[in-house]
């Protein structure tokens, strides 16, 4: 794509930011997603220019008109990650090239312009510069970063647009789950699918999340918490939840995850716990598991534990099953020793309380 990989960001900053003893009310119990810093980032990007105008500025609406691009064909792409304060009062990331990395294969996948890492990594730095006095200081609170690119240009005719908005914002989190961790319910939809090869499950398109919303309403009619996917063509196999990868514990200690075969998003979390079990002894299979499979070996007591994972909550516990076919509970009851062990050795390692064995802890202050 057009456009050298640097630029510098132009600072302009909130004139009117919320006063400090408000933030620190606001920070106090920030709940997930609800409250946003003063800042924001933008970049803008055109055919035959590339990048250009990164800007650092007061968090506001966009003004959009209404044949911009993506409200009609919903090219758009996000990522999602998180900055952690550490005990010496320094600010880090945790594998944001992975994120930079992915948010190319997102944008490749939907026709979009690459954003070159080194602008990724750059916006992300200069938001917390600017925006540092929003992180949470208590032990498991942290900034959650949001960068999103979409298709901006005015234009109703169906083909990749030729001008894009990249922004980033920020919001501090709480802990995902408020009253502690709880072993999830979730439900296998016989109606929806959430993607087929060949299609964008391996891609962060808000897309996949639209499609995602009645397959979630079913599941809370059902009396879940969320939505698990079988795979498109069979219909057998554990694909992911709608937003979470998913791992299964056994009884001799080895685990399975479903393959990145292009139906499911390729987790960091993911990738991550994969590694760090390794490290640690265990035979992890990267394979198809079916949900006969998953009915069988719970009855017997082979499998021990499931969970999902992703940024937002880390590491949930399933303990629960619903599809047509009645329910599955797991042997532990989603107490899941491996599972909060690995919870654990991961999110020590985020906070920087831990060993950093393969330089995933990246430094920002
Ligand atoms: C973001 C996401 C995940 C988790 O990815 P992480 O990099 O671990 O946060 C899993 N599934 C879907 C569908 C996602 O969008």
């Amino acid at each position: 794509m057009s456009g050298g990989d640097h630029l510098d960001f132009e600072i302009r900053p909130n004139p009117a930011p919320v006063a400090a003893a408000e933030r620190a009310a606001l920070i106090a119990n920030p709940g997930f997603g609800r409250i946003f810093t003063d800042h924001m980032v933008t970049i803008r990007w055109a055919d035959g220019k590339g990048w250009y105008d990164a800007r650092v500025e007061a968090r506001a609406p966009i003004p959009m008109d209404p044949a911009s691009a993506v409200l009609h064909y919903a090219q758009e792409i996000f990522e999602g990650l998180k900055a952690y304060p550490c005990d010496d009062g320094g600010v880090t990331m945790f594998r944001p090239d992975a994120n930079a990395r992915r948010f190319q294969e997102s944008a490749t996948r939907m026709a979009m312009p690459h954003l070159p890492e080194e602008l990724f990594i750059g916006s992300l730095h200069e938001i917390i510069k600017a925006d540092r006095g929003w992180l949470p200081t208590d032990a498991e609170g942290s900034l959650y970063l949001r960068p999103f690119m979409f298709a901006n240009e005015v234009f109703l005719g169906v083909r990749p647009a030729l001008e894009y908005l990249y922004v980033l914002i920020a919001s501090p989190v709480g802990p995902y789950f408020s009253g502690g961790i709880k072993p999830v319910t979730v439900w296998v939809s016989d109606v929806y699918t959430r993607a087929a090869p060949g299609g964008t499950g391996a891609a962060k398109c808000g897309g996949n999340y639209a499609a995602s919303l009645s397959a979630h309403a079913e599941a809370i009619e059902h009396g879940c918490d969320q939505v698990i996917y079988l795979d498109a063509v069979e219909r057998k196999y554990i694909d992911e939840l709608g937003g979470m990868n998913v791992f299964f514990v056994f009884d001799d200690g080895s685990i399975t995850t479903p393959p990145l075969t292009g139906t499911i998003l390729p987790g960091i979390t993911r990738d991550s716990l994969i590694t760090l079990a390794r490290d640690a002894g265990a035979d992890v299979r990267e394979e198809p598991y079916s949900l006969a499979q998953w009915r069988e070996d719970a009855a017997s007591g082979r499998l021990r534990e499931a969970f999902a994972c992703g940024t937002a909550a880390v590491v949930t516990p399933i303990g629960r099953v619903r599809s047509v076919e009645g329910e599955i509970v797991m042997g532990d009851g989603g107490s899941g020793a491996v599972t909060m062990k690995l919870r654990q050795q991961l999110v020590d390692i985020q906070r920087g309380r831990a060993e950093d064995p393969h330089g995933w802890v990246h430094r920002v202050s």
